[in-house]
């Protein structure tokens, strides 16, 4: 049986990394490799709508709930850099478990964009007591998906979740489809349409306390891959939500949804550089201890261009998605163009090298007990949220032609 306790050595190396993030790096490395890694057969294997509220706290200790939070506010004030490098680093064991953060900090986005400081400080504190508070960010809905995502498509959107205003509430009406840690969360951002205007081009962020009367929460989705993590369905019926719930005003959605996709993306990018360098690191310790041909398989010619290959892309999606982030912590408006090419380029090699170092382990790459095919069931996970290679090419285009005058 392979030995996966081993230490890791193809993480990031750059020592131009701030000493705060290179330490928040550190930590969660640590955590990953020592706490997550022996637990994760498990996590993958478990019940769909299993859950471990345990390890979760263990990470809510760790900070990772809180990290793009205020130190004003009680949380650590990391930006989108450290997010990303703590992402990669969970996610090359567990891409799951760290989108249960991931997931938390979209639903804190919303309210960090708004800049509404009554607004952060009724909701950013509580996520900083002793126990894990989760948050979801909730946009899909069963007729509009990738509709919602890009915004010359949101006038047809069809039966999008619909928002009233009667007086000083709005009464939300609508189901919302594959929420990741709704089923968990105690808060969500949700995206309504406010009645009367066609489609989603009034979207509207709400921020919702889900423990109030018409929220039901549906079955979890019995998904392939990032198993650690909930995606559920989420229907709500008469719920009556403040008006200064609203986040960025009536039909300010369609703003904040770019806003926050253009911070989230890098961080994605992060999970899926992530789940490639688990998978290469798995091959890259079978190819020095399997023997075939009288030597090591890293030897012959063709498995080194393989791995070599598998580096080279590993570290190029890698440095694609710091720039990213470190464009969205020094941009507003964060840009479109680095984080939508970082997230299309690494959600390809994530399944290229993943598929790649599948192949190299032989039989035991397609077997579960040696932990390589689940990392290529969580690369082709992660090219659906947060924007599809399509979705991502039309905001990438749109960058490209901004320019030019037809
Ligand atoms: C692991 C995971 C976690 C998720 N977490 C969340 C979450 O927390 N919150 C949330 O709101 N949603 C979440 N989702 C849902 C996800 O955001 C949607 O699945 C995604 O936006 C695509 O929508 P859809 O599945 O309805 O596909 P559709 O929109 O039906 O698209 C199907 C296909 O058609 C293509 N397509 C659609 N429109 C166009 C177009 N205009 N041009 C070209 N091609 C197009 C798409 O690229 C895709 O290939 C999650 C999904 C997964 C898998």
């Amino acid at each position: 049986m392979l030995d996966t306790s081993l230490p890791e050595t193809t993480g990031p190396t750059f020592t131009s990394l701030p000493p705060a993030v290179e330490a928040l790096r550190d930590r969660v490395r640590e955590f990953a490799q020592e706490r997550l890694r022996p637990e994760v057969r498990r996590l993958d294997q478990s019940d769909a709508a299993d859950f471990d509220w345990q390890l979760v706290t263990e990470g809510h200790q760790l900070g990772l709930t809180r990290l793009v939070i205020s130190r004003q506010h009680g949380g650590l004030g990391y930006g989108e850099l450290g997010v990303a490098v703590a992402l990669e680093e969970l996610a090359a064991v567990d891409a799951g478990f760290a989108l249960i953060f991931g997931a938390t900090m979209l639903g804190q986005a919303p309210l960090l964009l708004s800049g509404d400081p009554a607004l952060q400080a009724r909701f950013l504190p509580l996520f900083s007591g002793d126990e894990p508070v989760l948050a979801c960010n909730a946009i899909t809905e069963e007729l509009a998906g990738c509709d919602l995502l890009i915004p010359e498509n949101a006038q047809f959107a069809i039966d999008v979740m619909q928002a009233r205003r009667d007086g000083d509430h709005y009464v939300l009406n609508g189901a919302k489809k594959f929420i990741t840690n709704g089923k968990v969360a105690t808060y969500a951002t949700v995206f309504a349409n406010i009645e009367g205007a066609p489609g989603a081009s009034a979207l509207t962020c709400f921020v919702v306390p889900l423990d109030q009367p018409g929220i039901t929460l549906g079955d979890v989705a019995d998904k392939m891959g990032y198993r650690a993590c909930l995606g559920t369905e989420m229907s709500f019926r008469d719920v009556r939500v403040p008006a200064e719930n609203v986040i960025g005003g009536e039909g300010g959605g369609v703003f904040i949804n770019v806003q926050q996709m253009n911070m989230a993306r890098a961080a994605v990018a992060a999970i899926s550089t992530g789940v490639a360098r688990g998978a290469l690191d798995l091959a890259r310790q079978w190819c020095g201890e399997r023997i075939q041909g009288g030597v090591p398989l890293h030897r012959h010619q063709f498995t080194a261009r393989k791995l070599a290959e598998m580096s080279a892309k590993v570290d190029a999606a890698r440095l694609l998605y710091l720039r990213a982030a470190h464009l969205a912590d020094t941009e507003i408006p964060a840009p479109t163009y680095e984080p939508a090419v970082a997230k299309l380029f690494a959600d390809r090699i994530a399944v290229e090298v993943a598929e790649e170092a599948m192949s190299l382990m032989g039989a035991r790459g397609y077997v579960r007990d040696f932990g390589m095919e689940k990392y290529l069931r969580e690369a082709l996970g992660a090219r659906i949220y947060e924007g599809t290679p399509e979705v991502l090419a039309l905001a990438i285009t749109e960058s490209l032609y901004a320019e030019d005058e037809f």
